[in-house]
């Protein structure tokens, strides 16, 4: 126990006669330092509020503890506390850790430090593009890409530093998007070309994927290619498909020019390919022949929550510039609005960006997505120590069945009920889909949609 700890201990036991032992100071101490982020109020204030609460004063021995944390528990989820009894088996309350300085990297300008190219990939067009692009840059040769993951230690202050692995992908091409369990899912596909990002976002779950720095991409889009027909050979029914679940599909596109591989070679097929951005990198894109079965789509969240919480990405007026941009040239439009982050004044902020959205661009787009906040206890963790100064985790979050921290349902459907209306207003022929919620959000949206099936063919209909 440190100094601090110790100092805190000592104050709580004086002030309200009693002990503590270790495992109850660190719950105590966890809720103590979300309160006084969240909120924004000190030590002492927050001691204040306990030392008036009757039922404290009135309690002994281990009751003390007990009582103590139900009021910093009802102090921490102000909203949840007023709506439903919470479950302390719902909270997560992790050890306080020092964070990590010094991690976030400067520039929206990639710029990589090493790019390590696996022997089978040195050939390609992709190493070629790289190496061209940064001549001053260091290229190591190797094996494969586990090599490093096996002789380099990895800390997560790494995560983003700018190092490139460029590979041969011999099995991962083509995978069903996991969902959660128990959910409604929407049967998308997963065309995996790429892992890793160079923008930086608080909430972004590659961040509990620990044990690799960098971006891996692959070079052998030919066998994606050849993957992709064997595969649809099989299913032969239209499908939706996309690049975007591990990277932003446009992010490094003026170096990777994978775009343009991409575009030419799903644009007679029976599919809905789709490019999933926080970027305005669209220039490779403006340069081909549109096809209304490739969507190129952002992610969109009010500027405040741009600016604070998706560091390095294009401001919300690049982006909607970037798919006015697109749509001009006759290429079809998704949005997502994911996650939806919950502030008091949530509302008028999303009321502001569909306001936006309707008065820059012209419905009906492919489909829009919305998505609350939420993440593993590995994903909290992780940005707690690269995102000091964020507080999106010190929401209402709480632990689902699937142990995912997520808002409670009643703000969720609230959320998803507003969003929806809102959108309508503009525009009732979109279709707007929940992304990994469970049936009984769903039908906060639509009666109709209660299987993955069901979500599917409503995403695809009269294309
Ligand atoms: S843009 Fe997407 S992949 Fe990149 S950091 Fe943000 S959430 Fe992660």
């Amino acid at each position: 126990m440190n100094n601090t700890q110790q100092q805190f201990k000592h104050n709580l036991e004086q002030i309200f006669d009693f002990s503590l032992n270790f495992n109850q100071l660190k719950d105590i101490q966890r809720l103590f330092h979300e309160i006084k982020i969240r909120d924004q109020i000190t030590e002492q204030q927050i001691i204040s509020k306990l030392t008036v609460d009757q039922i404290i004063q009135n309690s002994n021995g281990r009751n003390k503890f007990v009582n103590i944390k139900r009021h910093l528990i009802d102090l921490r989820f102000p909203l949840s506390s007023k709506n439903q009894a919470i479950d302390p088996g719902q909270i997560f309350l992790a050890e306080l850790k020092p964070s990590l300085t010094h991690i976030h990297p400067q520039s929206a300008n990639f710029i990589p430090e090493l790019i390590y190219i696996e022997e089978k990939a040195k050939n390609s067009y992709l190493s070629q593009r790289f190496t061209e692009k940064f001549p001053d840059t260091q290229v190591i040769i190797i094996n494969n890409c586990l090599e490093y993951v096996k002789n380099n230690q990895f800390d997560l202050k790494d995560l983003k530093k700018p190092i490139v692995f460029i590979v041969q992908e011999n099995w991962d091409f083509i995978k069903p998007c996991p969902c959660t369990k128990n959910h409604i899912g929407c049967n998308y596909w997963i065309f995996n070309l790429g892992f890793g990002c160079p923008y930086d976002c608080s909430y972004c779950f590659l961040q509990q994927y620990t044990n690799f720095p960098g971006i891996v991409l692959p070079a052998n889009l030919d066998d994606f290619f050849q993957k992709f027909d064997a595969f649809y050979q099989k299913i032969n029914q239209p499908i939706r498909i996309g690049t975007g679940e591990f990277c932003d599909s446009l992010a490094l596109d003026y170096i990777t020019g994978y775009a343009e591989k991409l575009i030419e070679f799903f644009r007679d097929k029976p599919v809905y390919f789709e490019l999933k951005t926080k970027s305005n990198n669209i220039s490779n894109i403006l340069k081909l022949k549109a096809s209304k079965n490739i969507i190129i789509s952002w992610s969109l969240n009010p500027q405040s929550i741009v600016k604070a919480e998706e560091l390095l990405t294009a401001n919300l007026e690049q982006r909607l510039d970037a798919a006015l941009a697109v749509q001009e040239k006759g290429f079809s439009l998704g949005f997502h609005f994911d996650p939806v982050i919950y502030s008091e004044n949530w509302q008028e902020l999303y009321q502001q960006v569909i306001d936006l959205l309707y008065k820059r661009l012209k419905p009906p787009f492919s489909w829009i997505s919305i998505g609350t906040l939420r993440g593993t206890r590995k994903l909290k963790n992780a940005a707690e120590l690269r995102f000091p100064e964020s507080n999106i985790f010190y929401g209402e979050l709480f632990l689902g069945p699937d142990k995912k921290l997520r808002y409670p349902k009643f703000l969720r459907k609230q959320i998803y009920h507003k969003m929806q209306e809102m959108i309508r207003k503009y525009d009732p022929k979109t279709p707007v889909y929940l992304c990994m919620e469970d049936a009984d959000c769903w039908q906060t949206i639509s009666n109709d949609l209660q299987s993955s099936k069901a979500v599917e063919k409503y995403l695809i209909a009269d294309k």
